[in-house]
């Protein structure tokens, strides 16, 4: 499956489609019980004067920290045996203390000839999240997980219909990236070696749920080596369904990642049917805080927008959203409007073609940027509802 708009590298991106799935990976997240608890305190969970001391513990010189940093996140590595440079006996006391294994793949999908991977892990208490590789000709982006489950209780969505079980650590969610850069840097995904290049905060749960942790890890996957992954904090998309304090916190950082918000409707009357968080913060609210976002950033704000068959998606709510975000006066919002994947049984399924063109029309007639998104992964078995209810839109990746 391919781009929708191939020229458009402002669109996110997310590899998980609106609404989940009736899918074996819905299925096992599902009938997971998984216990609670905090995962082992990883190097990335570290302060700089943790890593010290922990490096002091095991007899070794604070230089040492520096070193398994530039190995973490210059070359990805974790294993005792690629310290090459560190005394052989201290390898796998480093190795063990440093970076406990977090994560463990379960299953891994492949579709779109090999250019979309979508990896099922379970985490250390048997939790199970995903995230999904999308490679695509200059740009290539994972989605990944912030939380196991969500509590946000979207009916329409498969993650909703879990519950939120825990957030995740920092290190949790930055495992999934260092392993998704080893595997471009190693040629695993169809199209040879090359590097990760975006990341969007659209798989399980909500970003703004765990902030701490998110921030960490976007400070970690966009500072410089050695201190990072290195990849641009504008190839971010943090992802939110609206939780407006959340939104504000993010304007303050004034770190420039991209903001995708999940609006799915343009009145509080028919959002507060399908987004619970409506309730508490309403759409004015929300698209306040969103605005307000691109007036501190300059970075244009996506709104996610699962099209739900004559639910969402008839003129009218095409015309008042235009008119909603029209009133802030500057082109300022980016919208993707998604096809929802539908989850079985559910009262709510995906546009009908027509439906979709004719929403995206009334946009583009009203002066709007929109790009109706087309979700990789499709072919693969299962879709993750977050990704679907924070669709991204305006250019970068997103998840909610
Ligand atoms: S649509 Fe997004 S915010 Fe709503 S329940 Fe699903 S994952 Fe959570």
């Amino acid at each position: 499956m391919s781009e929708t708009n191939p020229m458009n590298s402002d669109q996110p991106e997310t590899g998980i489609t609106p609404g989940g799935t009736t899918g074996a990976f819905r299925d096992v997240l599902s009938k997971d019980h998984a216990r609670r608890g905090k995962p082992p305190l990883h190097f990335t969970d570290m302060t700089p004067e943790q890593r010290i001391d922990t490096a002091k513990e095991l007899g070794l010189p604070k230089f040492r920290v520096k070193q398994l940093a530039n190995h973490y996140y210059g070359h990805f590595d974790v294993n005792a045996a690629e310290f090459t440079d560190f005394p052989a006996a201290a390898r796998a006391d480093a190795a063990s203390a440093f970076f406990p294994n977090l994560i463990s793949e379960v299953t891994r999908q492949v579709a779109d000839e090999g250019t979309t991977i979508k990896t099922l892990w379970r985490l250390f208490d048997g939790s199970l999240i995903e995230s999904v590789l999308m490679r695509y000709p200059t740009r290539t982006t994972l989605c990944i997980s912030s939380q196991v489950g969500c509590g946000m209780g979207c009916p329409f969505c498969a993650t909703g219909k879990l519950g939120l079980t825990r957030n995740m650590s920092t290190g949790e969610i930055l495992e999934q990236v260092r392993i998704a850069a080893k595997m471009m840097r190693d040629g695993v995904v169809a199209g040879g070696p090359g590097r990760l290049s975006n990341i969007v905060f659209m798989g399980m749960g909500e970003p703004m749920g765990n902030y701490k942790s998110v921030l960490s890890a976007v400070r970690q996957i966009s500072a410089m080596p050695p201190e990072g992954f290195g990849i641009s904090a504008r190839n971010i998309t943090v992802s939110t369904v609206g939780v407006v304090p959340g939104i504000k916190k993010l304007t303050a950082e004034g770190i420039p990642v991209r903001l995708a918000v999940s609006l799915h409707a343009p009145s509080d009357e028919l959002r507060d049917e399908l987004v619970p968080m409506n309730k508490r913060f309403n759409t004015t609210q929300v698209l306040d805080a969103a605005h307000d976002y691109w007036l501190a950033s300059k970075r244009r704000v996506s709104i996610e927008y699962a099209l739900m068959r004559g639910i969402n998606d008839q003129a009218e709510h095409a015309r008042l959203l235009a008119k909603r975000l029209n009133h802030y006066g500057d082109d300022w919002a980016h919208v993707n409007p998604i096809p929802l994947n539908p989850i079985e049984g559910s009262r709510w399924t995906a546009s009908k073609p027509e439906d979709e063109k004719r929403f995206l029309d009334i946009l583009h007639q009203a002066g709007i940027t929109a790009t109706l998104r087309d979700t990789r992964g499709q072919d693969i078995d299962g879709a993750c509802g977050q990704l679907a209810a924070k669709g991204d839109q305006s250019g970068e990746a997103t998840a909610a």
